[in-house]
């Protein structure tokens, strides 16, 4: 992995075959990601009418919005950014702690995240693409089956990214290696800590539950989507002022939200770069973090945006 996904690291690879996990493991990884993906609904429609009127209170709220802040920034900042496309190089501790609370969104380990997201960049709406909602056809069923398949039916395909190949880097690092492997403990450490911080704020077995639902539940639920719409959404519908190579695109509807991210047509024409909004108006919370931790000295070698990068951008 020398190119980091350059667009140019699309390769002989498209066609090579990918580690098959047993039929056991698939039904299971299958099983989990179905409880995760189906669960948080189905949890917040059995419990918002016994709750109504009550369901939010001010303590839930601001841990969904502390939990939704240092989970998504993990994703953006450490899962994506720093691990898939080495955008800059952190200190030591920060590279763990960003490996950590990446781990606490629920999108998986370190290591399978980075490897099925640089097969992504490796193979951008081509066949070897584990995400691409094209390729179904034109009429308005295939799209919204395409739709369907990159926000969340690839998750459910069994379709295992090699992190010999695609990861080796992380593979080669201990730190990550150890961190990869707590990843059940984060996961589980993700939803108790909600629930037991509202228990004690509140007092109150009540106060553990709503929080739970909320600051757990509703949180993890809202950053997958998001996530995911990075995927399926900044892949179908927006702009492309950077590259038209692929079919990704700026989507500013989301741009605050996912932190940065669903301005996904300039990281597609540059990966690498650590402000992936980097035109005019546009808002890249990510960036603005990394900005902070190369000003304090916790991040060198940041890959800014060059003039020529910029230059290149049409700016409507
Ligand atoms: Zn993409
Ligand atoms: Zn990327």
């Amino acid at each position: 992995m020398t190119s980091l996904l350059e667009p140019a690291a699309a390769s002989s690879r498209a066609n090579a075959p990918e580690p098959r996990p047993s039929r056991a493991s698939l039904n299971a990884g299958r099983a989990i990601t179905a409880l995760l993906v189906i669960g948080p609904p189905l949890a917040l429609a059995i419990a918002l009418p016994l709750l109504w009127g009550r369901a939010l209170n001010l303590t839930d709220a601001v841990l969904a919005a502390i939990f939704y802040l240092v989970s998504g920034f993990g994703v953006t900042i450490g899962y994506h950014r720093l691990f898939t496309h080495r955008s800059f190089r952190p200190v030591r501790w920060l590279k763990i702690a960003l490996a950590s609370i990446g781990s606490l969104a629920l999108e998986g380990g370190v290591v399978g995240w980075v490897a099925a997201h640089r097969r992504h960049h490796a193979f951008s709406d081509q066949p070897g693409d584990p995400h691409s909602p094209h390729g179904y056809g034109a009429g308005p069923g295939a799209q919204l089956r395409g739709f369907a398949h990159a926000h969340v039916g690839w998750l459910f395909r069994g379709d295992v990214t090699s992190a010999e190949r695609y990861a080796p880097d992380l593979l080669a690092d201990a730190d990550v290696r150890i961190v990869n492997r707590l990843f059940p403990i984060f996961a589980v450490a993700s939803l108790a800590a909600p629930f037991f911080l509202g228990w004690t704020i509140s007092g109150a077995l009540s106060g553990a539950l709503t929080a739970f639902l909320w600051a757990g539940l509703a949180r993890m639920m809202l950053l997958h989507h998001v996530t995911w719409s990075v995927n399926s959404i900044c892949h179908m519908f927006g702009k492309q002022p950077a590259t038209q190579r692929d079919r990704s695109t700026n989507f500013a509807p989301l741009g605050v939200l996912s932190f940065g991210e669903a301005w996904h047509n300039f990281h597609h024409a540059y990966p690498r770069s650590a402000r992936h909004g980097a035109l005019r108006g546009q808002i890249d919370p990510s960036a603005a973090v990394i900005r902070l931790f190369e000003r304090v000295g916790w991040v060198s070698d940041v890959r800014w945006p060059t003039a020529a990068q910029l230059a290149s951008c049409n700016s409507a």
